[in-house]
């Protein structure tokens, strides 16, 4: 439901758009009680107009997608790339070549980063498969950082499905804000099985003085920019809130009636700015620099 009436991003959206741009018809029931079904040539304006309605506009019910069909691994190639204009220009041209089945990169620092892309196959180096998912494995933002400090650049097959929950064990790097021992390899054997905890569990316990300073220090935001301000972005970013990692995920953007779209009439590429943590920038007022940071993203057409 959310992936559709908010929104849904993979590493693999500079091919296929966003998880709404998979979809190729909808049923809602609508606040009459009617059961209304959408698709671009059946009640069009309804079906342009559900992503990002964030349920205001009826109940989901169904949704027909299209199936993209997967293979056994991802080969991913690792690389370390250093300054800020550098990784910009590898990420960019990463994200347009149609032969990458999937790119991101994680950016450790205002000028390091590692860039991935990934192919999907069905054959693989034995000694070249690495089980990520596994409980006892290293966190994966950990374990692209070593590409980094190491200063090389590493080929690895992994299995699709712990590929697409690569980020899913350590929270992205959420966790280790609340298991700062977490990946610390002895906790990993005995009780990596356990985590994550459920997102819910740790807001049902949540006492309202956490809440509160989660609330004001602390950031979860993805910003959708054009990828021609990804620089700028960064830049601005690291000055309004200084929050590493940062995610980068590619994503097209068609021209689509609705709300979101490119500014032009063609399909064009947007990058996901994700900050997840802890700002690091002084005198961060939540409040503030969130409006801040949105009146940014508005003046780039993100
Ligand atoms: C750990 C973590 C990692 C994540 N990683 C990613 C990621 O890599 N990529 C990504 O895209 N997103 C990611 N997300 C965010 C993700 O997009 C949301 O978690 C997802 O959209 C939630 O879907 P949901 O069905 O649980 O919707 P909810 O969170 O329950 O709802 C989201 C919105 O959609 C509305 N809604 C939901 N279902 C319906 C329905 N049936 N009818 C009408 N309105 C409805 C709700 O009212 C709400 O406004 C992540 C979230 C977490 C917590």
């Amino acid at each position: 439901g959310g992936l559709i009436m908010g929104t849904g991003i993979e590493s693999s959206s500079h091919i296929h758009g966003l998880f709404q741009h998979t979809c190729v018809a909808y049923e809602l029931v609508l606040a009459d009680g009617s059961l209304v079904r959408c698709s671009p040539t059946e009640n069009s304006d309804l079906f342009y107009a559900v992503p990002w309605s964030c349920g205001t506009l009826g109940f989901l019910v169904a949704a027909e997608i299209k199936m993209i069909p997967a293979k056994k691994y991802v080969k991913i190639h690792y690389e370390p790339v250093r300054g800020l204009q550098k990784i910009c220009e590898k990420f960019t041209e990463e994200s347009k070549k149609k032969e990458n089945s999937f790119v991101e990169g994680l950016l450790y620092s205002l000028d390091e980063a590692v860039i991935m892309t990934g192919v999907l196959t069905d054959e693989a180096e034995q000694n070249k498969i690495n089980r990520i998912g596994n409980y006892y494995k290293p966190w994966f933002f950990k374990h692209v950082e070593n590409y980094l400090k190491a200063d090389r650049t590493g080929i690895e097959y992994i299995p699709s499905r712990h590929y697409y929950h690569r980020h899913t064990r350590s929270i992205f790097w959420e966790l280790q804000d609340i298991i700062p021992f977490g990946n610390n390899p002895v906790f990993r054997y005995l009780f990596g099985w356990m985590v994550p905890p459920k997102i819910s569990l740790l807001k049902l316990t949540q006492g309202e003085a956490i809440r509160k300073l989660y609330e004001q220090h602390h950031v979860v935001q993805d910003m959708l920019v054009p990828v021609k301000s990804l620089e700028k972005s960064i830049q601005t970013f690291h000055v309004d809130l200084n929050v590493y990692p940062i995610w980068l995920c590619p994503f097209i953007l068609p021209n689509n009636p609705g709300m979101v779209h490119p500014k032009g009439d063609e399909p064009e590429l947007y990058v996901d700015i994700g900050a997840y943590g802890e700002p690091k920038r002084k005198q961060f007022e939540a409040r503030a620099s969130m409006r801040q940071m949105e009146k940014f993203v508005r003046s780039v057409h993100g």
